[in-house]
């Protein structure tokens, strides 16, 4: 059930910020507000490191052996499978999303909780070879207590991401969700609580970013800092965090190619060029929003394309076939609108959209249409800057060097895709981009045991995948002279 107010969860409990402050948060397809928020202040930011601190020193979760620890993850999944329903409202509610992508994020973050159960059994250590009379094996600890500071794209699989590694691990964590989405994390600590697992294990606060952000980051009690969001707010977080030489894990933005070969299938190419760009109304790190498409076959592409976007159906994230749903503020829709008109001053050419859609169904709440821009080349700022809305610019190329050198020349490594049926193609360009995800002829970027992260200035580390947990863990040498 949705509350309407949602104090802070610190030390297994809901407590009231200590300054007594709230903040509102909305519903962004009607902008009516659905809840207050507590919001934290450094002392209440205190008091969540102090309870994950002594869950950590003095609890027993790091104790738990990997297979007390898997029972609970796999009952925290079983708990979020029977409040399913339950949760993908309160995303959509809270975030705009549509109710299949909600669906979908909720079902890959309970599978995040089952991959990492079985994982928190594997952790171990390894015997290397030393002189005759040691003997040497080596140990993977938890970090210890980690600060975790999420996005508003993808509110609960984020805090899925964040979490269950962690935990897994052996951590115990304090969880900062994105103001504009703060319900269904504190949802998900309340599972885990309801799960079994033991008090200050699973904090969560929510509070302004850019106040309690920088002061988790600094804070002396916090040992890891694992990050998402954006590139320039990771930079500040990387340069603080090394005054406590904190482990830092950075998964920041992107401005992923999606390059659309002569030989690939057409109508595949179309559909997951699609997808690619507008699922999640274009709010996606890994959002395909570069689309290069090879001149022979540009005009039949972009027929099919154009035509395809026009079917688009935007709208109240509810319904059933609305594919779009709401952009996440009026903040965002005027920095989405301010991109859409630097490409015109620019040069472009808008093929599609362009503007907030209309009628009587979007006369409230903050919407923008999924939009195409042609006549875009790959120096422009709306081709090198990160937009995270429905915005896709269209490039068109000749040659396979150079598309790869056009797709490599950005300040992002995340996502890129190919599409092509010529397989040698396909790896050949796969290994030449720099970037941490190449989709094949495929409009999905991960699963719960594929490594997610970026190159260059998307961050570094890894979420998802086992790579993950050792992300959370220090690895300790025992030498013994026997
Ligand atoms: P953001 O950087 O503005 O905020 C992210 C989080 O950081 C929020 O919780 C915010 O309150 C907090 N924050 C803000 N300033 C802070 C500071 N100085 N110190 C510490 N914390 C601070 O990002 P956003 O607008 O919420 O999310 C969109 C961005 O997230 C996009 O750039 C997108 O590409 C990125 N993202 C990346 C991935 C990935 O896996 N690489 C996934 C999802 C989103």
């Amino acid at each position: 059930m949705l509350k309407d107010r949602y104090q802070l969860f610190i030390n297994g409990e809901y407590v009231e910020s200590s300054n007594g402050e709230f903040f509102e948060t909305h519903n962004p397809a009607t902008g009516e507000v659905i809840a207050t928020v507590a919001k934290a202040s450094k002392e209440d930011v205190d008091k969540a490191v102090a309870a994950a601190r002594t869950a950590f020193e003095e609890g027993k979760w790091p104790k738990f052996t990997g297979a007390k620890r898997a029972r609970l993850l796999n009952k925290i999944a079983g708990i979020m499978t029977e409040r399913f329903e339950e949760l993908v409202r309160a995303e959509v509610l809270n975030s705009g999303k549509t109710v299949d992508a909600a669906k979908g994020q909720i079902m890959q973050a309970i599978e995040d909780f089952e991959f990492y159960a079985a994982a928190a059994m594997t952790l171990g250590g390894e015997t290397k070879p030393v002189p005759n009379g040691f003997f040497n094996y080596t140990v993977k600890e938890p970090i210890g207590v980690c600060g975790q500071i999420i996005p508003w794209n993808y509110p609960l699989m984020m805090a899925a991401w964040k979490i269950a590694p962690a935990l897994a691990a052996g951590c115990t964590v304090v969880l900062k969700p994105a103001s504009p989405t703060p319900i269904t994390a504190y949802m998900l600590a309340e599972i885990c609580h309801e799960a079994g697992v033991p008090a200050g294990v699973v904090n969560v606060i929510t509070g302004s970013g850019s106040e309690i952000g920088p002061y988790m980051t600094e804070h002396p009690g916090i040992d890891k800092v694992a990050f998402t969001g954006e590139t320039e707010t990771g930079k500040d977080i990387m340069a603080r965090a090394s005054v406590t030489l904190k482990r830092v894990t950075l998964e920041l933005g992107g401005k992923s190619p999606n390059i659309v070969f002569d030989d690939c299938d057409i109508d595949a190419a179309v559909d997951g060029s699609l997808f690619g760009i507008f699922y999640n109304t274009g709010q996606s790190c890994e959002a395909r929003s570069r689309l290069f498409v090879h001149e022979k076959i540009y005009d039949t592409f972009m027929e099919k394309f154009l035509e395809k976007a026009n079917r688009i159906r935007v709208g109240n994230p509810f319904e059933k076939g609305v594919h779009v749903g709401a952009v996440i503020s009026s903040s965002h829709e005027k920095v989405i609108d301010g991109y859409v008109k630097l490409a015109v001053e620019e040069g472009g050419e808008i093929l599609y959209g362009g503007k907030r859609p209309e009628g009587p169904e979007f006369e409230k709440g903050n919407w923008y249409m999924p939009t195409i821009i042609g006549n875009v080349t790959n120096n422009m700022r709306v081709a090198q800057e990160e937009i995270f809305g429905p915005v896709v610019v269209v490039i068109k190329f000749s040659d396979e060097n150079d598309v790869i050198r056009q797709a490599n020349d950005t300040i992002f490594g995340l996502g890129s895709a190919i599409w092509t049926k010529d397989h040698g193609r396909a790896h050949r360009v796969a290994a030449a981009i720099r970037a941490g995800i190449v989709m094949v002829n495929s409009p999905i970027s991960a699963f719960p045991g594929t490594p997610f992260g970026g190159y260059k200035q998307s961050g570094f580390g890894r979420e998802l995948a086992l790579e993950t947990l050792n992300l959370y863990t220090e690895t300790k040498s025992v030498i013994s002279y026997v």
